[in-house]
Formats: C-alpha cells, structure tokens, sequence
C-alpha cells in the first residue's frame, strides 16, 4: 500500500510520489506554515499493538490518520520526529514506581498467576492496579506505553526548547491514566509527563480537553497548583456515564490557602450538542480564561469520541464542529506567540476518528482551505472510509435524536465560569509557587542529554552494524535532511518502515 506514495527506500535519499499524487499536491499547494513551526511526533512503533478482538480501542486508527496526513502530503509541511520511547524513569516523573515496575512486567501469561483475582474484573476497573476489562494487559502492553508516552515527552521538550511552535502526537491523549492506577483503556498519562516537561520552563500552562469523557487524570494530577489550568468539556452523568466526575461545581480544593483552587473548570454537557453550541461554550471559556490565567503555553487533548456516530460518545459533532476548538487554539498561540501541545485521546469510531485528526492537522499547519475534501486517490487504506463516501467530512450531526442541551443549561455554564473567573488572579499578578529552572541552564542540559543519548544510539548501533554501517547510515540521513525530505530525529527509522508500520504483534 505504501508504495503507492513512495517507492521503496533502498539506500538512496530518494522520496518519490507517484505522478498522480504529486499532481494533487501541486494542485492543493500545501507547504510550510510562515511564521511558525509545526512538527508530527509519531512512532509508527505503537500501532503494532492490540487490545483485543472485542475491546473498543482500536490502534488501528492511528495507521488510518497517518494513511490521511501523509496522502494529503501533510508531513511536508511539518518537521517529522519518530521519537524514542519514554525510559521508565521518564515515566515515573509522575506514575509511582511500584505500578511503573508492575506494567513492565505483567503479561497475559503471567498475571494470572500475579493476581488469581483478576479473574473476575468488576466495574471499571479492579482492585490491581486498575487492570481488567477496560484496561486489559495484552502482550507488548508497556512498549506500548512508552511509544506513545515517549513522542508526548519528545513533542513537549521540542516546544520548551523552540524547535517547534505547534507540536503534533495524535497517538497521545491518554487522559484517564491515574499515578498509581489503569483507568479508561488508560494506563500512563502521557499528558501530566508533557504538562511536566512543559512546566520546567512555563510558569502557567493551560490544559484543554474536548473528550467527550471527563480528563480527569489530569485535572487530579494538577489540582492542587495554580501552575496548571485545567478546563474538560464532557458528558457528564454521575450514574451512568464514565468516569462520573467533572460537575459543573467541581473548580479546584476547596480550602482557601490552596493554590489550585478555581484553577479547574468543568463544562458539564448532555447528550447532542451541536457544533454551534459546542463553539459558543469553547470560544467564551477559553476566551475567559485566556484573558484571567495568560497561560504561557497550552496543551489540547483533542479526543475525538465526542464525534457524532462515535462508538461510545452521545455528541453530535462534525468533523469541523470539533476542529473548531483546534483553530481557536492555534489562532491564540500563533498570534500571542505561546507553544502549543496538540494530543489524541479517545475516539472509537476509527475512520473518523482519522478524519477529525487530519483535518485538525490541516488547521495546524494553516492549510485547512486547501485540502480536498474528496479524499486523495492514492492514499492508503482509502477503502475503510468507504462506509460514509470518500469525503473527509461526512454529515455525523443529527443522529441523535435531538440536543438535550437546552439554551438554560449553557447560560448556566457561562454564569458559573464568570463568577469563578473573578477569584483567578488578573495575569500579572499571578505568581509562581515553584520558580522553573532559568531558560539557558534548561537547555543546556537539553542539549547534554540529547548528546548523551545519541551518542549512546550511535554505540549501540556500532556494536550491532560495525563502523561501516554506522557511517552510511549518518551520511543517508544527514543527505534525507539536507533534501528537506525529513526533518527532525528519525532515528535509523526507513521511510518506508515509517509509513507502513510494523505488523501487529
Ligand atoms: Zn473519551
């Protein structure tokens, strides 16, 4: 399937897409972005895995956006990263490491004979490590982890260090993780490690979640610090709807000395909202809170269940409804000049969920009026969007039978945000309880760590090719470089390797 966009990669730095496609990309003119940076962290590693036959997560998906980004030839306008997994230590940042030591070890053999009473899960999730039905232990389960968790921290570091102005990990997102906990198919949240990373440099980071479930292992990681804002828009029913959490009055620590408290919005929804309603809510609450917190970078977890025909979700928005929110996003920080993290999350609706994601990589990289709507012809995997036609954005508003959203309900939310608001400190004022390290000692340590680390790649490789090989291989790169074919850390990764993925394991 591959070659029909590019040829085999066979020791020459050589990128050749068919006649065809390479007039469609005339055609559609999409290039770099002026005036900023966008870069695609993505481990093409990750889709190898598989949560079972009946589970709803579908790695899938992942395969189906890159098929959509790299046949609309969306990856030359951004700088390519196929970053390293995240090392255990990396991961423990934020996860306690008797759970981090668990996950590495557990396997479909072996937890059996772990923990007999896994057995029988119950609920969402069990009384080990929140492992069971929703978040089963398959086989390369914490490769699997460290993959996606690797490219967030990869994405995170890029923007903290100016390489990238808008960073791009749709494989992320993993927003129900817990520090010690599997929660949601969720088991390591890559978004507190980036959050982390982030904070090193950034005094106030804005966290944005558009799943249709409550983020709520974020909004718990950060809910006792002023440093991080967190805002969820969700469905949100106590009894029945996963995870239960995420009231409207839910808004930080209740006790007045706490830094975090009304550093936490919850924008509570039901069932069928539309795109008009959605970006109503969106553009006031995150207008608002831009203007009273003046993050100094944001992170958007970009779940996409909160499509219309989602698997799991209720709501009743379309593909640009929900790209709506990654606009605004972009808009703000390319205007005021602040980073922006861009995540996956859920979505189990798999061709749209690759729809939503290509086309908010478009927005991204300012050339959302020049894709096609028609999907390419020579694109990968064509065949599985078939079921709603060879568009990218087909109608999924109106399937439910009607918004339960009612015009009270949203003035409601509005209300509630507005007073909350007058308690956030006006932006010069707010101050930092924990000063971040000073910019340049950051990066020089960056730039050691990085040294150190490719040196280390660089040995390792020697020991396995000889000198030889290693050579060869810097001097392909460093040649794919210098033709602006790929940008950025590939790693020893072969393009074609890159666009296919491994096969599952
Ligand atoms: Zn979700």
């Amino acid at each position: 399937m591959a070659q029909d966009i590019v040829a085999e990669y066979d020791h020459r730095p050589t990128f050749t897409l068919s006649t065809k496609l390479e007039n469609e990309i005339r055609q559609q003119g999409i290039e770099k972005p002026k005036g900023y940076r966008v870069s695609w962290h993505h481990n093409p590693l990750v889709e190898r895995y598989h949560f079972g036959q009946l589970h709803p997560m579908k790695v899938w998906r992942l395969t189906l956006t890159k098929s959509l980004i790299m046949g609309y030839n969306m990856h030359h306008a951004m700088d390519v990263y196929s970053p390293p997994a995240a090392t255990k230590e990396e991961i423990a940042a934020f996860h306690k490491e008797d759970y981090v030591e668990f996950l590495s070890v557990a396997t479909p053999k072996n937890i059996a004979e772990m923990y007999p009473e896994l057995a029988q899960p119950t609920g969402y999730s069990s009384a080990v490590y929140g492992v069971g039905d929703d978040c089963p232990i398959f086989d390369g389960l914490f490769e699997y982890c460290a993959y996606y968790s690797g490219a967030s921290v990869d994405a995170a570091r890029k923007l903290v260090n100016q390489q990238s102005d808008v960073a791009l990990n749709w494989t992320g997102g993993l927003h129900h993780a817990k520090k010690g906990e599997a929660s949601g198919f969720c088991y390591i949240n890559d978004i507190v490690l980036a959050i982390l990373e982030l904070l090193t440099h950034h005094p106030r980071v804005l966290y944005i979640d558009i799943d249709v479930h409550h983020g709520d292992g974020v909004e718990q990681a950060f809910w006792s610090t002023d440093r991080v804002f967190c805002v969820s828009f969700h469905k949100y029913d106590k009894e029945v709807f996963f995870p239960g959490t995420g009231p409207l009055d839910s808004t930080g620590p209740i006790h007045p000395d706490n830094p975090g408290r009304n550093h936490t919005i919850n924008v509570p929804l039901n069932d069928g909202i539309t795109d008009q309603d959605y970006a109503y809510l969106f553009d006031y609450v995150i207008g608002a809170v831009t203007r009273h917190y003046d993050p100094t970078a944001i992170v958007l977890q970009c779940g996409a269940d909160s499509l219309g025909h989602d698997r799991l979700g209720c709501f009743n928005l379309n593909i640009k409804g929900h790209g709506h929110c990654v606009q605004f996003c972009v808009d703000y920080c390319t205007k005021f000049k602040k980073p922006l993290l861009v995540l996956g999350g859920g979505g189990y609706t798999p061709r749209n969920v690759a729809r939503a994601w290509a086309h908010e990589t478009s927005v991204c990289i300012g050339a959302a009026d020049l894709v096609d709507p028609t999907l390419p012809e020579h694109m990968p995997n064509r065949e599985a969007f078939r079921r709603e036609g060879m568009t990218l954005f087909p109608n999924l508003g109106g399937w439910r039978t009607q918004n339960l959203n009612t015009k009270a309900d949203l003035d409601k939310i509005i209300r509630s945000v507005t007073e909350q608001l007058k308690y956030v400190r006006g932006a010069p004022s707010v101050q930092m309880n924990y000063i971040p390290k000073e910019i340049s000692i950051w990066r020089a340590e960056a730039e050691k760590e990085h040294q150190a680390r490719k040196l280390d790649r660089e040995e390792r490789m020697e020991d396995r090719d000889g000198a030889g090989g290693l050579l060869a291989k810097q001097s392909r790169r460093r040649e794919l470089e210098r033709n602006g074919l790929v940008t950025g850390n590939m790693g020893n990764m072969k393009l074609s390797e890159f666009m296919t993925g491994p096969s599952v394991v």
